[in-house]
């Protein structure tokens, strides 16, 4: 029964990503036994629900009357890509082509006018955006430019990779027809429109809209901060210190002029917490996009009730590290790691709380106690870790400080992976500091990161359940979370995926990835756990029925959710306009991440098989195939890196590390045939067919 039911899943599978390759048109889920959902009762009215099919995750699908049965429009007709058919030299007036140059070639290959895709300004995400790696490629990162609105087009990011003066791949799109796609707001240019500092006011506005039960300080921060947007008011609110002229395109294609602010808001008695992206039109101060980007370790979940605090109370505030201080090491004794060294400093003066601090002066990272309150991001609520003996906590979280130890553990681990293995110092590979906090909020079941800090809740297990329960989840403090969130922001000082859609599940993928890559490290460190390739499964040691947060071997078995197959509906999105081109289903980025994570199991360990038409494919082993992804992220991908893009950088990455027509290249293509990744941008013309059950049969590969 059994193997029939696994055999009958393969067929859906099938029967779906082949009626997918001949009518790329077709909208998701038709002919494949699931149908979308029209539940609309009025043109005003969203309604939607979890809608899933086997192999392909779970999504939500929304309806609404003004579509009737029109298909919706994709990311993939929006962001126009290319792809070269083998390297192509570019022409250079001198040795070596210039950036202009490069950028004339490639407006040439996106049949723009020269002006409309230029040098991208340096940005604190990448080395350079004009730099030649270890192995040598060269990387041009450009920019599209709309004159008519006088901004740089948002998701138009383009990067042009080159060895000597030949292009060998051309990641990131740029959205073409631009000003077509919103006729009312042409030539608003930047004397037309609202003002920056209207907008600004606005965007705070709608920011606090978010929250109806926002704490009395948060409500005044952010009223001062619309008053007066000054970057002191504004970071005091928790906001960008600048409101941002772009061109903001919605991924059902509507572009205008916008002003973007970026504000963070802690959780609240009915609130998550949130990093909110606002996006005003500039032609008349409407809200044309809100939506929290907050990057975590896990789906979130409904709050639940807190369980009765059992910790010691918290330790009292005390100066903060600087100068006086040196190196010491110390014990530690973590929920989840065991006894651990921990690299600590000891302080001069001699602060409440004792002499040592949790402050890794090598790796340039701290751990704090958020002392069970919720995030005002402003840094006033945490407290440095502090220690007599500097022998910390005692294994359980009885002791406050057990958890700290897992934080700070993982923290110094990490980034001695990545220091080790490849030579990247920091988070940001500059080496700047890095906040580690615990003990944010009460009962929150879920981890973030944002602007250099790694913050953990206590999760809502009862305490003294932690090991038997297997209700909600204990502290989300295990190495591999903490790796998942470091991971989170060598990608947002890398390629600078935007969090949602393709590029946000691809985000997620290598977070889940690099912590598996970490693991594996730490392991012969003498770490408990090596990889299991089961993302947070530490989180489950009771006789529990689920065993981990996600599966990367086969992403479907953690409840139907996650994908274990590549398909279109991963750029369906819904926004908050009402306008015509809004989206109908949208998928969780964490569910989306599956189709990489299983490609990486793969090319780790998938292959050791023998197919049935008698080839061996050799898997190339998860120290390989975190190069891959590493270089992926580092080297190659766009902000908005979907999946075939995604495809095409690592296997850039494998040729750059083990040579043009490898083994390892073909290891690296197989997987994600297996993942039915298509092999060209769109139009999709060569998706091959996914084999959603391959963990459980490789002989069919
Ligand atoms: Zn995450």
């Amino acid at each position: 029964m059994g193997a029939l039911r696994v055999a009958l899943i393969a067929a859906l599978a099938l029967v779906g990503a082949q009626a997918l390759v001949s009518d790329p048109t077709a909208p998701y889920g038709a002919g494949a036994g699931a149908s979308l959902v029209t539940t609309a009762a009025s043109s005003d009215v969203w309604s939607g629900r979890l809608e899933s099919k086997p192999g392909y995750g779970t999504y939500m699908c929304y309806a609404k009357r003004l579509y009737g049965d029109e298909t919706p429009s994709l990311d993939a007709d929006v962001i126009r890509r290319v792809a070269l058919d083998g390297p192509e030299a570019v022409p250079a007036a001198g040795k070596v082509p210039t950036a202009a140059e490069i950028a004339a070639w490639a407006a040439g290959k996106f049949n723009v006018s020269a002006e409309e895709l230029v040098p991208e300004e340096l940005s604190a995400a990448v080395p350079s955006n004009d730099w030649v790696d270890d192995r040598g490629v060269r990387h041009v990162r450009l920019i599209q430019y709309s004159k008519g609105w006088d901004a740089t087009v948002e998701l138009g990011s383009v990067i042009v990779h080159l060895l000597g003066d030949d292009a060998v791949l051309v990641t990131g799109g740029i959205i073409p027809d631009l000003e077509s796609r919103s006729p009312d707001d042409v030539g608003v240019s930047s004397s037309g429109g609202i003002s920056d500092r209207e907008a600004t006011a606005i965007a705070l506005r709608a920011a606090l809209s978010t929250i109806p039960d926002a704490p009395a300080r948060l409500v005044s921060r952010l009223r001062a901060a619309a008053a007066k947007p000054s970057a002191k008011n504004l970071v005091a609110a928790s906001a960008a210190p600048r409101t941002a002229r772009v061109v903001h395109c919605s991924k059902g294609g509507d572009c205008r002029a916008a002003f973007k602010q970026v504000v963070f808001l802690p959780a609240t008695t009915t609130t998550k917490p949130q990093e909110l992206h606002v996006y005003v039109a500039a032609a008349n101060g409407a809200v044309v996009q809100k939506e929290n980007l907050l990057r975590t370790a896990t789906e979130d979940r409904k709050p639940a009730k807190a369980p009765k605090a059992d910790v010691r109370a918290a330790h009292d505030e005390g100066a903060s590290g600087g100068a006086g201080q040196w190196m010491s090491l110390g014990r530690g004794h973590s929920l989840y790691s065991g006894e651990v060294p921990l690299n600590t400093a000891q302080a001069e003066s001699k602060a409440n709380g004792g002499p040592y601090q949790l402050t890794d002066l090598i790796h340039n990272t701290e751990t704090y106690d958020m002392r069970n309150k919720d995030d005002t991001y402003d840094g006033t609520i945490e407290t440095l870790l502090r220690d007599k003996d500097n022998q910390w906590g005692d294994g359980s979280p009885k002791d406050r400080q057990s958890a700290a130890v897992d934080a700070h553990y993982g923290a110094s681990t990490t980034l001695t992976y990545y220091k080790e293995v490849h030579g990247r110092n920091g988070v940001d590979g500059r080496g700047a500091t890095m906040r580690s906090r615990v003990h944010l909020s009460k009962a929150y079941d879920n981890a973030y990161w944002n602007d250099n800090r790694m913050t953990y809740g206590d999760g809502s297990r009862s305490p003294r359940e932690l090991s038997s329960s297997c209700k909600g989840f204990p502290p989300m403090v295990t190495l591999d979370i903490a790796a998942h969130e470091m991971a989170h922001g060598v990608t947002e000082y890398t390629s600078g995926l935007v969090y949602e859609h393709s590029s946000g599940g691809i985000n997620e993928a290598l977070s889940d990835i690099m912590a598996q890559c970490v693991l594996d490290y730490a392991h012969e460190q003498g770490h408990p756990r090596g990889p299991d390739y089961l993302v947070g499964s530490q989180l489950f040691q009771g006789n529990c029925t689920r065993r981990f947060l996600r599966s990367m071997i086969s992403p479907t078995a953690d409840s139907n959710r996650s994908s274990a197959c590549w398909h279109r509906k991963f750029d369906l999105t819904t926004s908050e306009t009402h306008s015509g081109s809004d989206m109908w289903c949208k998928v969780d980025v964490h569910w989306s991440s599956g189709v990489a994570n299983r490609a990486f199991w793969l090319m780790a360990k998938g292959f050791n098989t023998t197919c049935n038409d008698g080839s061996k494919p050799a898997a190339i082993g998860i120290k390989n195939a975190c190069s891959v992804f590493y270089r992926s992220t580092y080297a190659y991908l766009s902000r908005t890196g979907d999946y075939y893009e995604l495809r095409a950088a690592s296997g850039r990455a494998a040729s750059d590390l083990f040579g043009e027509g490898s083994p390892e290249v073909a290891a690296v293509s197989k997987a994600w045939d297996v993942v039915g990744v298509p092999r060209a941008p769109y139009p999709i013309v060569d998706a091959p067919p996914c084999d959603a059950a391959f963990a459980t049969k490789p002989e069919a590969c």
